[in-house]
């Protein structure tokens, strides 16, 4: 089963990727992970991506759809993957036609996560992740069961985004709402869209999204 998961930035797309992940061993395709890794590495596509992501505007989609293209092509994609901040614009949503229909894999549900600006926000600044294995927290909504310690790995080590502040997530809700919530209608077209309720708590979502995919 091949999904995407579509939402603006806080909607709860990483939280329930890796939920289906584990579940379902579904592999978790997130753009915004591979360009933090590539930040990270400093590579080429890293350097050029620092600036606009802190600036909270999209990376060029020349550079996005070769990322996708790339990644998307490796094995552990045979098995289903789900789609988590891709695609984001409409030149994306159609390279990633081209991409699956070359390859014969098909496109199950596009699930839109709908979730009210000032939440987002809030569940934005508030977020963080264990610095070892990426499990993602929530100062408020989604804390260690053990304070300070990862539930996943034990560790004591977390991190927080550079761009998770409250600027820079009102940028990107603009770019969300300008050049993403446009490719909306086109998974209408095509009889793939669902769209759920995000503003339920996070197991009340798993379970909406279970529903779907069943
Ligand atoms: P996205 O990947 O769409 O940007 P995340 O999955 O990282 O969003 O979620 C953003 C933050 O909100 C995280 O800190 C997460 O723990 C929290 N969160 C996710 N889903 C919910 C929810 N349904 N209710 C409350 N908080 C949530
Ligand atoms: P969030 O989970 O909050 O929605 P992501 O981790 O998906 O954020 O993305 C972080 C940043 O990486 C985005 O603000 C954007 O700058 C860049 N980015 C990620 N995916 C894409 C994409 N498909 N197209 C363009 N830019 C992207
Ligand atoms: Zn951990």
């Amino acid at each position: 089963m091949n999904l995407i998961l579509l939402g603006p930035p806080g909607a709860g797309k990483g939280t329930q990727a890796r939920r289906l992940q584990d579940k379902h061993g579904l592999i978790q395709l997130s753009t915004g992970d591979m360009l933090r890794a590539a930040v990270a590495e400093g590579s080429e596509v890293g350097k050029k991506a620092k600036a606009i992501m802190e600036a909270g505007q999209l990376v060029s989609d020349d550079v996005m759809i070769a990322m996708i293209a790339e990644r998307i092509d490796r094995p552990d994609c045979k098995n289903g993957f789900i789609l988590d901040g891709f695609p984001r614009t409409t030149a994306q949503a159609e390279a990633l036609d081209d991409m699956l229909a070359s390859k014969g894999f098909k496109l199950d549900h596009v699930i839109e996560m709908k979730v009210d600006e000032e939440a987002l926000v809030e569940r934005v600044t508030g977020r963080y992740s264990c610095a070892k294995c990426g499990a993602g927290y929530h100062d408020k909504f989604l804390q260690p069961k053990v304070a300070g310690v990862c539930d996943s790995c034990g560790s004591t080590n977390f991190t927080r985004r550079d761009d998770d502040n409250e600027a820079t997530v009102r940028a990107r809700l603009v770019a969300y709402n300008k050049q993403t919530a446009p490719i909306l209608p086109y998974y209408q077209q095509h009889n793939v869209l669902k769209t759920i309720d995000g503003m339920a708590d996070i197991d009340a979502v798993t379970q909406e999204i279970e529903t779907i995919i069943q």
